[in-house]
C-alpha cells in the first residue's frame, strides 16, 4: 500500500512537471522601449523589485516601468515611486490570467498577454519577458501566424509544427534572458489568444505532440510559409544545406488561394543598377546585355539567369522587397513587369496549402506528413514519463 502511494505520488510530480512547462518570450522585441504601462485585465499579480515585494495590482491599477541611463529600471505603482532595481518580476497569483502591455516611449498599439512578466534594462531600452506555459503559448502563436475562422485540423498541424520549433530552437535567445523573441525570426507572437476558442482546442488536443524524422530521430526543425506558390523551396534557401525531409516537390493544395500569385513592376534602371553594382553583371557584352530583364522560372530556381551570375533569387527578393522567389519577368517599356507565384521563403509547410487540406478533409498528421516526408508523431509528456527525465529544459 505504501509502495503504491509513493508510486501516485511520483506520478503526480513528474506528470506536473510536464504540464507545468514553462517558457520565456521576448515581447515587443522590434522596438527599443523606454517605458512601459502595465494594467490591471484580470486576476492578481505581485509586483517584485529585485527580491523585495512592492505591492499588488488589481482593478483599475497599474505598474509603469521606465529605463534609466544607469541601466536600472525604475517602478511606479500608479503615479507612486516604488524604487530603482535591475529587475522587476510580476507574478500571477493565479493561472490563466493576463496583464495589458502599453508602451509610452514610444507609444505602440497595446497588447494583452496571460502569465508573468520580467523587465530588466538594457544597454538601449528594456527588456521585457513575458514567462507562461508552453500551450498557452502555442496558443497565442498559432493565432498570429494562421489568423482566425480556419479549420480545426489546419490549426493542430499549426500547433505542433509551432510545438516542434520553439523545442528545437529553444536556446536561440539564451544570451538575451529568454528563449524565444516574438518576431517571425522566431514565431510571432504579438499577443495572447483572444478570439479563436477553437485554437485553443488544437492546442490541448495535440499536448505534447512535437515532430522527429524517423530514420534520423532527430527533431524536425518546424519551419512554415504563407503559400509556396506550387512548388515548395529546398531547406538551403534557409541553411544553404540539404535536408532530407525538405526536398521541393509540387504543392497543388494552395494554387487557387488568395497568395497564389503576384505581380509588381520596377523600373529598368533600378534593376539593372542592382545587377551590376552588387554582381558585376557583364552588362558590356551584348547577349547578357539583351537578356538582363527577360527570366523564365517553371520550376524554383536558386539564382537568377544563370547560377554562373552568382546572383541569388534570395538576394533579389530582399532588396525589393518581393512577396517570393518565384517569379518570372520581362521587359516592358521602362519597366520590368514581375509575374510571381507564392508568399514566403518556401521551406516547410505551406499554410495556405495546409488550410486547403483541412478543408478537404485531411487530418493534422496527414497534413504535416504531406509536407515534411517521413516525419514521425512523438508525444513529448509520455516520453518524459517513460524515459524518467525529470530536468526542466527551460530552466536557465
Ligand atoms: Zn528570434
Ligand atoms: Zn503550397
Amino acid at each position: 500500500m505504501k509502495l503504491f502511494r509513493w508510486t501516485i505520488a511520483i506520478i503526480v510530480v513528474l506528470v506536473n512537471s510536464v504540464i507545468a512547462q514553462e517558457i520565456k518570450v521576448g515581447v515587443y522585441r522590434a522596438y527599443n522601449i523606454s517605458k512601459i504601462d502595465f494594467s490591471h485585465h484580470d486576476g492578481c499579480y505581485q509586483i517584485y523589485g529585485d527580491s523585495s515585494l512592492l505591492g499588488t495590482i488589481t482593478s483599475n491599477d497599474y505598474v509603469s516601468v521606465h529605463w534609466n541611463s544607469d541601466q536600472k529600471v525604475e517602478v511606479y505603482h500608479g503615479t507612486i515611486f516604488k524604487g530603482e532595481y535591475n529587475r522587476v518580476r510580476l507574478s500571477p497569483t493565479q493561472n490563466g490570467t493576463h496583464l495589458r502591455l502599453h508602451p509610452k516611449w514610444p507609444v505602440l498599439k497595446e497588447r494583452r498577454y496571460q502569465g508573468g512578466f520580467t523587465v530588466t534594462a538594457a544597454s538601449k531600452g528594456i527588456t521585457i519577458v513575458n514567462i507562461l506555459d508552453l500551450d498557452q503559448y502555442l496558443a497565442g502563436v498559432v493565432e498570429s501566424e494562421g489568423g482566425g475562422g480556419k479549420h480545426l485540423e489546419y490549426y493542430k498541424a499549426q500547433a505542433v509544427l509551432s510545438r516542434t520549433y520553439a523545442l528545437k530552437h529553444q536556446s536561440r535567445h539564451r544570451s538575451e534572458g529568454f528563449s524565444l523573441c516574438d518576431e517571425v525570426h522566431c514565431q510571432a507572437y504579438h499577443h495572447g489568444l483572444r478570439y479563436t476558442p477553437l485554437i485553443r482546442t488544437a492546442v490541448e488536443a495535440t499536448h505534447g505532440v512535437y515532430l522527429i524524422h524517423q530514420d534520423t530521430e532527430e527533431m524536425l526543425s518546424g519551419f512554415f510559409h504563407a503559400n509556396c506558390g506550387g512548388q515548395t523551396s529546398s531547406a538551403d534557401y534557409i541553411w544553404r544545406e540539404n535536408i532530407p525531409y525538405l526536398q521541393p516537390f509540387k504543392d497543388t493544395f494552395c494554387i487557387y488561394t488568395k497568395q497564389a500569385t503576384w505581380e509588381k513592376e520596377i523600373p529598368k534602371k533600378a534593376w539593372r543598377d542592382f545587377l551590376v553594382n552588387n554582381y558585376f553583371f557583364p552588362i558590356e557584352d551584348s547577349v547578357y546585355r539583351s537578356n538582363i530583364y527577360t527570366f523564365e522560372q517553371l520550376d524554383r530556381k536558386v539564382f537568377y539567369l544563370s547560377p554562373h551570375l552568382g546572383i541569388p533569387l534570395r538576394d533579389i527578393r530582399q532588396h525589393f522587397k518581393l512577396k517570393s522567389t518565384y517569379f518570372s519577368c520581362y521587359p516592358d517599356g521602362e519597366m520590368v513587369v514581375l509575374k510571381g507565384r507564392g508568399f514566403g521563403h518556401g521551406v516547410g509547410m505551406c499554410q495556405e496549402g495546409a488550410m486547403s487540406m483541412a478543408n478537404k478533409g485531411f487530418d493534422y498528421k496527414m497534413i504535416l506528413s504531406h509536407y515534411f516526408e517521413g516525419v514521425q508523431f512523438v508525444n513529448r509528456e509520455q516520453e518524459l514519463f517513460f524515459n524518467q527525465k525529470t530536468t526542466d529544459i527551460w530552466d536557465f
